[in-house]
This record gives structure tokens, sequence and C-alpha cells, in this order.
């Protein structure tokens, strides 16, 4: 591999390991819980973090190179469990180039108590595109995991996992990592007013919805057509 290329690749790596610390810093998850991924550029490829390796302690050379279809390509740890949810990501979605899986409290409970959350702000849909819906539960690792999350995050950034967390995406790790502290900030803002009572509700006005909206399209390209759902 020409040596240009391979310091992009560890830099690439080394801006995996510091966002997987911001991570933790920012409370969105405790201990290895939760996966960051970023594409290759210009391949069907990946880095990955590893399963079960403390973001305190991550280093780049911990970092997994996979193609789409889980091949390791380099690296001796073992790759999040969670790869083939990001790999169905990349394929369906080509504005996607890095992700980030949090078990963040607050979006976790509503994922747990199954309530999805309605665009509340603004910022929900000049950054995520609107409201945020909950994949169908499947098993961690399963491939139907990576086809329900596709499903159900259409042309969006985010999404909650059913009893398990947050997946964010980005067009790179910092887009990412603010899509999923927004998902959480709303998400405590949602479950507070729950508390409250969901009547109490004031709808943004159409017209800031679709000025948002127009937003969100200008700083986002259309996304490729989705793959269909297996049988
Ligand atoms: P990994 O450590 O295998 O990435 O798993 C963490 C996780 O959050 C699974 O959902």
């Amino acid at each position: 591999m020409k040596a240009k290329i391979r310091d992009s690749y560890w830099m690439i790596k080394e801006e995996i390991c510091s966002t997987a610390k911001e991570m933790m810093r920012l409370g969105l998850v405790v201990g290895s819980a939760g996966n960051i991924s970023c594409r290759v550029p210009d391949k069907e490829e990946l880095f990955i973090t590893p399963s079960q390796v403390d973001y305190q302690l991550i280093q780049p050379h911990q970092i997994i190179n996979l193609d789409f279809e889980g091949k390791q390509l380099d690296g001796e740890w073992t790759p999040s469990s969670e790869r083939i949810m990001h790999s169905e990501i990349y394929l369906a979605r080509n504005d996607v180039n890095s992700i980030i899986h949090t078990h963040s409290r607050y979006a976790s409970v509503l994922s747990i108590i199954g309530k999805k959350i309605p665009p509340l702000m603004e910022e929900m849909i000049n950054i995520l595109g609107g409201g945020i819906e909950i994949a169908k539960f499947s098993q961690v690792g399963s491939k139907e995991l990576g086809f329900n999350a596709v499903e159900s995050l259409d042309f969006r950034k985010a999404v909650l996992l059913q009893n398990h967390g947050v997946l964010a995406c980005g067009k790179n790790l910092f887009d990412a990592l603010r899509v999923a502290q927004v998902v959480e900030e709303n998400a405590e803002i949602y479950f507070h007013i729950l508390q409250v009572g969901e009547e109490n509700i004031i709808d943004l006005p159409e017209s800031a919805v679709e000025f948002q909206q127009m937003i969100f399209k200008s700083l986002n390209r259309i996304p490729r057509k989705k793959k269909k759902k297996q049988e």
C-alpha cells in the first residue's frame, strides 16, 4: 500500500479513537458500549472499532478494516459485533460516511418504552431530517438489525433501535457525533414533556417545518435508492 494512503488510513483510525473518547466524555456511552465506523474513501470497505475494548484504552492499531461482506482486511482485533448493521447502512446510503451507535440514556429509555420522538425543535429537522423513528427489534449483530435500521432511517440521519440505543449517521465523524448529541438532547426534552403530558406540546408551525426541511436538503445530498429488503 502506498505510504500516502497508509498515512491517511492511520489518520482516520486516530480520528475514530478520538471520537470514541469524546463520545464517552459526553456521557453517550460507558466502557465499550456502542461502536463507531467510517467508510473507506472510494471503496466498499469500512473502518470499525473493535468489540469490547474500553474507549479509555482504545488505540488506532485496534481499529479494523473490513469489506462490506464482513471480510477482515487488516487488524488482529475482533471487529464490533454490529459490523453488519454498519455495512448495510453504507450500502443503502451513499451520503453517509460515518456511523456512531450509542446507548445514551434518555434515547435508550424511549427506545424501550416505544416512544418515537416527534419533531419538537427546529434542530431536529435541519440536523436530523425530522422526527426520530424506532427500528424494530432484532438480535445484536444480525443482518435483520441492519435492514430494520435502514428501513426506519429512510433519508434521515438518526434512528432509535428498539430496546437498544441510538444509531447516528453523518457526512463525517464530527457530523455523526453532533447527530448523536442532538438525538440525546431531544430525547431528554421529550422525556420531560412526557412527565407533564404530551397534550401540552405546541407543534412547530408548518412554515418553520418547511423552512428547516429546505435547510436539511440543501446541507445533505439526496441518498441513493435503498436496497430492497431480502425475504
Ligand atoms: P461491540 O463492543 O461488539 O461493538 O458491541 C457493543 C454494542 O453496543 C453492541 O450493541
